[in-house]
């Protein structure tokens, strides 16, 4: 089915190049079949990937609206006027800038915009939640910067807010970051936007994973705290893979000279006009319900999960993501993701806040409720894949039984409905 509709689609692609074609079905194919549960991941609207693969592609647009190095812009102006204000409605913003190329573009403009090399950045450690960008020595932030890492508390997991501030005090950091790509709880931007103040520091929030339950008020905003706040688009927003910045009126020359042409080159028009498509389907009450389930299905994973004897890092959640630790039933994150791939069940090995385990090993893993939810999964599927989960973790005798209810349970809830 999935083939036959995009076959019919794509006829061209398909005698131009017929490698590529048949590599791109069966990755069609892949993400229709087994479940996913990759917090970073989602299943794009449809008219967000019409939007995309358009002759937008072939326009160069270098600079901003009316002040472009090239001519013909005139509707390319337009459509990223459109994304910038559309984007400012959702976050109740002063400024936006939908040109990064990724979340990572947006984090290095922000960072390249207040800080010099050598400055200090006080960030929440990888195994603590923090993103590669927050500062990893493997990364450009880790490299230019003298990072200094806060982390969680030990007893409950949560942001230690005190420790920030000790840090902060001490190190005087330039530039504070929070946001995270494993941290399942709330952060408290204000907190944290006080703490900068006392130090004259610039705060960044780096909403990568919860901007689309911010947009939908469901998660606590940064804009108003922060001085500056990243996101990607392609995450909670369902959006296209992209990043985008938000901040105070005051930054925007500073930070639109940073991203071009400071970082990047020209804009990819197709993405920007597909991002304001996202933007425009994330102002509509039916993406606020979306959001809503997206919530109530990670609290039901975490709770069944947890019923079932598994230890839920931070023991639950307030955003899409459930973090676990399964030391609790003797095994490693890399062995947990390859069983539960093995029957269908599509999760990422995540280091856990002060693991002794290596992240190629990791003690975690990390699922997320955006893609499920997307593909129209409520509260008893959700609890069906959470003991799932747990019968293919705990009980490997029982392989075959959870693959076969895997398929069950996929096929009841296609994929390609999304894009009929
Ligand atoms: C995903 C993520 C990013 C990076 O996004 P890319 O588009 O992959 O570059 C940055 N920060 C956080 C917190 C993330 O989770």
């Amino acid at each position: 089915m999935v083939k036959q509709i995009y076959e019919q689609i794509n006829k061209d692609l398909k005698e131009v190049d017929p490698e590529i074609y048949d590599l791109i079905i069966k990755e069609i194919i892949r993400q229709s079949e087994g479940i996913n549960l990759i917090a970073s991941e989602n299943y794009a609207f449809k008219a967000v990937l019409q939007a995309m693969g358009t002759p937008l592609s072939n326009k160069y647009a270098e600079g901003y609206p009316k002040r472009r190095y090239y001519s013909g812009c005139e509707y390319v102006d337009i459509i990223e006027e459109i994304a910038i204000k559309r984007l400012n409605e959702l976050f109740k913003a002063e400024y936006s800038n939908v040109q990064p190329h990724s979340g990572a573009q947006a984090n290095m403009a922000v960072y390249f915009s207040v800080l010099k090399p050598g400055d200090t950045i006080l960030t929440m450690s990888l195994n603590c939640g923090g993103h590669l960008t927050h500062g990893s020595p493997v990364n450009f932030s880790g490299i230019i910067y003298n990072v200094v890492h806060y982390e969680v508390s030990r007893t409950n997991e949560l942001i230690d807010y005190d420790l920030i501030r000790d840090l902060a005090i001490r190190y005087k950091p330039k530039l504070i970051v929070a946001g995270a790509s494993s941290y399942p709880r709330i952060i408290d931007s204000k907190i944290i936007a006080d703490i900068a103040k006392e130090i004259e520091a610039f705060f960044m929030f780096d909403m990568a994973h919860y901007s689309g339950l911010i947009a939908a008020g469901l998660y606590p905003s940064p804009v108003n705290y922060a001085d500056f706040i990243t996101s990607t688009t392609h995450k909670t927003l369902r959006g296209p893979r992209g990043g985008v910045i938000i901040a105070k009126k005051d930054y925007e020359k500073i930070i639109n000279k940073w991203v071009f042409p400071g970082i990047q080159g020209g804009p990819l028009m197709h993405v920007i006009a597909a991002k304001a498509v996202a933007f425009k389907l994330a102002l509509e009450q039916e993406f606020k319900d979306y959001q809503k389930q997206v919530l109530i299905n990670a609290k039901i994973l975490a709770q069944t999960l947890k019923d079932n004897g598994i230890r839920i890092v931070s023991d639950g959640t307030d955003s899409h993501m459930v973090l676990c630790d399964l030391r609790s039933i003797g095994l490693t994150g890399k062995e947990a993701e390859n069983i539960l791939n093995e029957v269908g069940i599509f999760v990422n090995k995540n280091v856990i806040p002060f693991d002794p385990q290596v992240p190629a090993i990791a003690s975690g893993i990390r699922l997320g409720t955006p893609a499920i939810t997307t593909r129209g999964f409520k509260e008893d599927e959700t609890k069906e894949v959470a003991n799932l989960i747990a019968i293919a973790l705990k009980e490997p005798h029982k392989k075959e039984y959870v693959k076969s209810k895997v398929k069950e349970l996929s096929e009841a809830f296609p994929v390609y409905k999304i894009y009929l």
